[in-house]
Formats: C-alpha cells, structure tokens, sequence
C-alpha cells in the first residue's frame, strides 16, 4: 500500500471520454468510458461531469487530472481552442472542482502521455530528461527535461510534428509548408501505401504485420522521416531517453526496427557521446490518463 492518495484521471478525445482512477505507483484501479457527443460544447461538459463524479464518489480522489486535445492555457484550467471537441475558451477547471471539489488540472494530452511514460512507462529508468513522439493520425510530442514537463511560454512547446522536414514541401494544415507531420504521420503512411488499397492506417498496421510489401513500404518511409526528424531532437536536447508513441508505434516492430536502423545511420556518432535509448512507448493509449492524474496529484497543493 502507498501513503500518496488516489488521483482521477480523465482523457477526452474526438471519440471518447475515459475516466480512470490512478494510483501512485500509475497502475489504473478502475475506469469508465463514454462517446464524445458529436454535439461537443454543452453535451461534452455533461458527460465529462457525470463520468468524474461517477469515480469520484466511489474512490477517494484527492485531485483530478484532465489530458485534452487541443491548447491548454498556462495555468492548467482552461481549454482554450480544441477544434474536434468543439470547444472554446472552456473553463475545465471551473467545472470539475465545482462538480467535484478537488483540485483540478489540465494538461494537453500529448504533454500527459510524455509525463506518464518518463514516470511509470518506457523511461521510468530516466532521472531528467525523455523525450515523446506520438505518431497517430497526426505527429506529435512532449518534452521531459529536468525532471519536468516542458511546457514553454504558450504551452505548445513539444509539437515536432511542426518541424519543417522539406523545404518547400507539402502544404500542411497549420500553414507551413512541409512539416514532420506530412511525411510521418497516419495520414502519410496511408498515403504511401495507396497502391494497396488500404482504407486506413489499421488496415495498413495489419498487412504490414502479415508481411505485406506495400505496408511494410509504407511503415519503412514513415519510419525514416520519424528518424531524421528523431536525430534532429536529440541533437538539440540530448534526452536520456526517446519515446515512440501514438497508434502508429502499436504496430510494433514494423515501425521500430526501420526507425532503429535510420536513425544509428542519421545520428553518427555524436563525437564519441553517449547515444539516448530509443523505445516503443509502453502505456498504450491511456498514457494521457495515466499522466494527467499524476501531474493532478503532484501539483494539487501548488498555488495557482
Ligand atoms: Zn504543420
């Protein structure tokens, strides 16, 4: 038994709402999950509520973290701009410790995710510095370094998949033109494997797992941008340890072992410097959960 209380953690996403109780040690002890309303505003606030109360009055929850798409502000309490979730300027914070009455953090989930597996994950054996690279739908990151989330003066700081990888290159969402994120992500992997017809990246994931030549090809290219872009970070950061995260690294080895391979050949040999572990993240997809309820916990009694 631990002395640290229980922590509720809550990730919404695009899709889903999932409430987990979480433990000092990161292990969930129970969990709870709802459809994201396609609605979004209102409806979305109403399930958020019910599914914290909902744990919150069966555990005794000493603080609740909240992992979120979207923009965070600096103080961890409001959702300003989440596009999927259709919400602006969400008071989260406000809500919850209302509803609750426990302190209430919130934090971008990729921030979380990268908290998460830095304390309990892929580089719990890390004493300061992890470095996260979620590749999903889209390509994203979170920084560890001194043994805290880097954050950064608008909170946004960890998106490498808005690192420009070719000059001039394909238009990305965010407005530049060429980013990590067009070369590295699900949207990019599908894109490499269109000649085998492929609806989307899980239909991708399974062939290439089965062998197939068309998806490992496509895993294969997606895996070299990540190195490259991977041998960049490194450089500018010197992490002890670097984390390969998002739906994409569940495939596995198909991702891993040409991510690998790249990035020995893209990192040479640092002047001799010792080289960061490079790993598959460990937390699946509740790491954001996982972390959030963690980051609550640790900060619960920090001035606001
Ligand atoms: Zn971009």
């Amino acid at each position: 038994m631990t002395a640290e209380p229980l922590a509720l953690g809550l990730d919404i996403g695009g899709t889903k709402v999932v409430g987990g109780v979480v433990d000092a040690d990161g292990t969930i002890i129970s969990t709870i999950r709802r459809g994201t309303p396609a609605a979004g505003g209102n409806a979305l606030r109403d399930v958020v509520v019910a599914v914290a109360r909902d744990l919150g009055e069966r555990f005794p929850v000493a603080a609740i973290g909240v992992g979120t798409a979207g923009l965070v502000d600096p103080a961890r309490s409001t959702v300003l701009f989440a596009t999927h979730l259709g919400w602006r300027n969400e008071p989260v914070r406000a809500l919850l410790e209302a509803a609750c009455d426990v302190p209430v953090l919130v934090e971008n989930d990729a921030n979380a995710a990268a908290w998460a597996e830095f304390r309990f994950g892929a580089a719990r054996d890390a004493t300061d510095s992890v470095i996260m690279v979620t590749v999903g739908t889209g390509v994203g990151g979170g920084f560890v370094l001194g043994g805290e989330l880097v954050r950064g003066a608008t909170t946004t700081a960890g998106e490498v998949g808005h690192m420009v990888a070719v000059r001039g290159g394909r238009l990305c969402g965010c407005g530049r033109n060429g980013c990590l994120d067009q070369y590295a992500s699900g949207h990019a992997l599908v894109r490499y494997a269109r000649d085998g017809g492929f609806l989307d990246g899980t239909a991708v994931a399974a062939a290439a797992r089965m062998g197939d030549p068309v998806a490992t090809g496509a895993f294969r290219q997606v895996a070299e941008w990540l190195a490259r872009g991977v041998a960049d970070i490194v450089q500018l950061l010197d992490p002890q340890v670097v984390v390969i995260g998002g739906g994409l690294a569940e495939a596995g080895d198909v991702l891993m072992d040409p991510l690998l391979e790249v990035y020995r050949k893209e990192s040479g040999d640092r002047g001799g410097w010792p080289q960061p572990q490079v790993r598959a993240a460990e937390l699946g997809n509740l790491a954001g959960l996982v972390g959030a309820a963690d980051l609550a916990r640790r900060h619960r009694g920090s001035p606001r």
